[in-house]
Formats: structure tokens, sequence, C-alpha cells
């Protein structure tokens, strides 16, 4: 007969055996499971070991994943061009790169204290658990190892659930964030994923019990999804992101920087230039200047109408075959040769055609003229589609650029910068990959991704 210690003690050495042999199936391929079931019961197994670390050890882990995506960063930008067929080589890498330095991690945690005659009370900021984060196809190492940093900081696990046309190097990130954390000490399985991401196990992941948050980042479909899951839900969508160009503005310097963030990878980021709106007096200046920086203009109406044939669907909407593809390439197809230094094609068209209307993600930049600041002001609002997500302007004026930051209320304005200043590149701030303009949280970080706790002591603890 066992007394009740050797009980306890052999519920206890069960348990362990459980945790243990779900970590050693984890060992053997790093997070990828054949069911998402089984993916997320990994996760959240691991979400408990996380929390039994100290933050001083978190932030060795968060510290190991970084440097295990450095040391792996020219394999997951080769793997992303090559598999995805979309955007530029060397724009990877200093994606990469980006989120791997510059995503905040632990240090992002603040709590509040309220101190006083009452006692002390604090708001902490705790986990939620386990995350079922989506990702998309344009950024697909990124999201993972942004969303990975920002979440495990937070003491989250992650259930990923990437696009299927980048499995491979969205797996593949999973599995080195996921070796990092083991080399450093710590739970195997923070980052989870299955072998086949599809919808259908997306919708598994988005019902399950053990998954208590949603963080989609993608078009409007994906948005809609996780928020009509009725679980806590951030939605990172789709942008249309205008670059507004007034009389007062340095124009050589306004062209360029249109030029290097509207073909920065080949115009895939959500907050790159997508259309230009320029006041007439300056607009023939800019365009030159935009020439000067490897900008090729097609000005024969009927090049536009073939060039529109060739880029667009039958429903109007880009060719996935175009998505993401360098200038120069589309210039071959429509017969045109141009010197391989060519980043974007220009053309000028009016308001509403469909290259300015609808989210290209190539390098190809419609140019609309304008009257005056009022007229640019009116069309930038009504192409951005009221997304919310980023627009950028080029001006002198203070009220110039108040008057468009008001009236278009995007998450991101930039100021007489390429739009990716926005995300802390030649810009102040952290960066993120996961903008949360529908649901408001903007640019995410490990603080998003934590409930708002309140610990209260009575009568106690206040020194003043
Ligand atoms: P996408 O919407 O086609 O796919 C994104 C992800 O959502 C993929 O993993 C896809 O499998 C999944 N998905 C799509 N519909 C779904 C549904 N109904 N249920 C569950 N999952 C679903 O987008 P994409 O082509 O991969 O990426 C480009 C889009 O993402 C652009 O619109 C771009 O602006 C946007 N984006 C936004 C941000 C941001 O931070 N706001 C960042 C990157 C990309």
């Amino acid at each position: 007969m066992k007394t009740e210690a050797q009980q306890i003690e052999q519920i206890v050495k069960w348990v362990m055996d459980e945790i243990i042999s779900k970590q050693e199936k984890v060992l053997d391929d790093y997070g990828i499971y054949n069911e998402m079931e089984d993916a997320i019961e990994a996760a959240w197994l691991a979400q408990k070991e996380l929390i039994k670390f100290n933050l001083d050890t978190r932030s060795k882990f968060i510290a190991e994943i970084r440097k295990a995506c450095s040391e792996n960063v020219e394999l997951l930008s080769r793997m992303a061009y090559e598999e995805t067929g979309m955007g530029r080589y060397e724009d990877k890498i200093k994606k990469n790169l980006l989120v791997i330095n510059k995503t905040p991690g632990v240090e992002d945690l603040k709590s509040e204290v309220f101190s006083g005659d009452d006692g002390l009370t604090l708001i902490e900021s705790s986990p939620y658990g386990v995350i079922g984060a989506i990702t998309p196809t344009t950024n697909p190492s990124e999201t993972v190892i942004c969303n990975a940093i920002g979440m495990i900081a937070a003491g989250n696990a992650v259930v990923f659930s990437p696009h299927p046309s980048a499995r491979k190097t969205s797996l593949q990130t999973v599995q080195i964030i996921n070796k990092a954390i083991i080399i450093a000490g710590g739970p195997g399985n923070l980052v989870t994923t299955v072998k086949n991401p599809t919808l259908e196990n997306a919708e598994i992941m988005m019902k399950h019990k053990k998954v208590n948050m949603l963080v989609a980042t993608g078009g409007p479909g994906v948005v809609k999804a996780v928020l009509s899951s009725g679980k806590k839900a951030i939605g990172a969508g789709a942008g249309n992101p205008p670059a507004v160009v007034d009389e007062t503005a340095d124009i050589e310097k306004a062209a360029k920087d249109i030029i290097d963030g509207g073909s920065f990878d080949n115009n895939l980021p959500c907050i790159a230039e997508k259309e230009v709106i320029v006041v007439d007096a300056v607009a023939d200046y800019l365009i030159f200047n935009m020439k000067k920086n490897n900008a090729f203009e097609i000005k024969d109406p009927s090049l536009i109408e073939k060039l529109e044939k060739l880029i667009l669907n039958e429903k109007g909407y880009p060719h996935k075959d175009f998505i993401g593809k360098n200038a120069d390439y589309i210039l071959k197809k429509m017969g045109i040769d141009c010197a391989p230094e060519i980043r974007a094609i220009i053309v000028e068209v009016s308001k509403n055609h469909p290259f300015v209307q609808k989210e290209l993600m190539m390098p190809v930049l419609p140019i609309v003229r304008v009257n005056d600041i009022h007229e640019a002001v009116q069309v930038a609002v009504e192409v951005e589609h009221g997304f919310k997500h980023t627009a950028i302007m080029h001006s002198k004026n203070v009220d110039h650029l108040t008057a468009l930051a008001k009236e278009i209320q995007t998450t991101i304005f930039v100021k007489n910068g390429p739009s990716y200043a926005g995300i802390g590149v030649g810009g102040e701030g952290y960066t993120t990959f996961t903008i949360a303009g529908p649901t408001g949280e903007g640019l995410t970080s490990a603080r998003t991704f934590t409930r708002k706790r309140r610990c209260v002591l009575v009568g106690g603890f206040s020194i003043k």
C-alpha cells in the first residue's frame, strides 16, 4: 500500500513523463505537426513551461531567436524569393534583419502603478496563453519572426497558420525559432504549425478552445475571418498607401524617396507607396526626377493599355503572375527592353484607374495630377479606401501636412521620407510587420499580446 506522498510522487512522474514524451516528439521536427490539434496542444503545454522561467531567462530565449534567425537570414530570404517567386532577394535580407533586430522584446512590457493612502495597485501585462497567428505570403519569414519575438516576449506560445504558397519558408522559420529556444534551455514548441497549412487547418485553429487570441496579418478576407471568430482578435489588413507631393516639397528628394519606398521588395510591403498624387505645379519636375532615380515612364496610351491587359486579370485585379515581379521583367513581357537598374514603372493616369484603386503590389506606380492641395487630400483619402493603413506626404507646409493627417486617419503617416521610415528604417521607433489598423492596436509589439491585470495591495507599501 503506497503512502499519500508516494501516490503524489507517482502522479507527478506520470505527468512529467507525458510532458517529456510530447517534448521529445517535437525535437524531431521542431514544432511541425501533421494535425492542427496536436500543434495547438503542444503549444499549450509549452506555454505552461515558459511562464515558469523568469523574465531574464525569457529575454535570453529571445536573444537566441534573434541570433539563430540572423545566422539563417540568407537561407530564409533565398527560400522566400524562390518559393513565392516574388520580391527581391537583397530586400528580403533587409526586411528579415529589420524584424530580427528591431522587434521589441521583454523590455516592451511596462507596468502601471497607483500608490497612495489606500495602498499599492499594479497593472501588469500577462500573457493570453496560446495565440493563433495567420501570416501572409508577402512576408513569410518576417511575420513569423516578428510575431514570435513579440508574442513569446509577452509570455505566450504561438501556433502559426502560414500562407500555403509560402509554406516551406514559414515552416523553416518555425523550426529555426524552436531550435533556438531549445538551445537556450527553453521549452520546445513555443512556436508550432502544421505540415500542410490549409484554410481548413486555419478554421480548426480559429475555433479551438485552447487558442485564446487570434492575430491575422493579410488581406481583408482573413481579417474578417478572425473578427468573426468570437475570440479576441487583432486584424492587420490591406493598405493602399498614397504618396502626396505638394508644391513646397523638396522635389528631388521626394522623387528619390518615392522610388526607394515604392520599389522596395518590388512593392510587396503593405506600407509601400502604391500611388502618387502630385499638384500640377510640380508634377513634371517630380516625374523628371523619378526617371533620374531609375523609374521608367510609359506615356503612350496604347502602351498603358497593353500594360493594363498584362498585369490585371479579367476582374481588374492584379494578376498573380506579376505580383512582386521586377520592373524590367514586366517591361520585357511588354516587349520593352530596359536597363537592369530600372526599379519602377511610372504611368500618369486618372484617379479612377484600376492602377490607383487596386493594391497592385508590384513596382508599377500610377501618378495622379491634381490642381492643388485640397484636391490632393480629397483624392488621397478616396483612394486609401478607409483602410486607415499608411500615407506618405512630401511637403514643408505644416498646414498641408496636418490637413492630410487629420483627414486620412492612417495608422502610419510618414512625412518627407520613404514609406519604410514608418516601420523604423531611417525613421525613429521600433518595427513590426503586423500593423493593426482595423482593430486599432497600431504597430503591434509584445505589450499588444498581453492582458492587462490589476493587482491590489490594500493599505500598505505607499512610502511617499
Ligand atoms: P492573403 O489575405 O491572401 O493571405 C494572408 C493569410 O490569410 C494567409 O495565411 C492565408 O492563407 C490566410 N487566409 C486568407 N483567407 C482566409 C480565411 N478566410 N480564413 C483563414 N485564413 C485565411 O494575403 P497575402 O497575399 O498573403 O498578403 C498580402 C496582403 O496582406 C496585402 O493585402 C497586404 O496589404 C496585407 N498585409 C498587411 C500587413 C499589415 O501589417 N497590415 C502586413 C503584410 C501584409
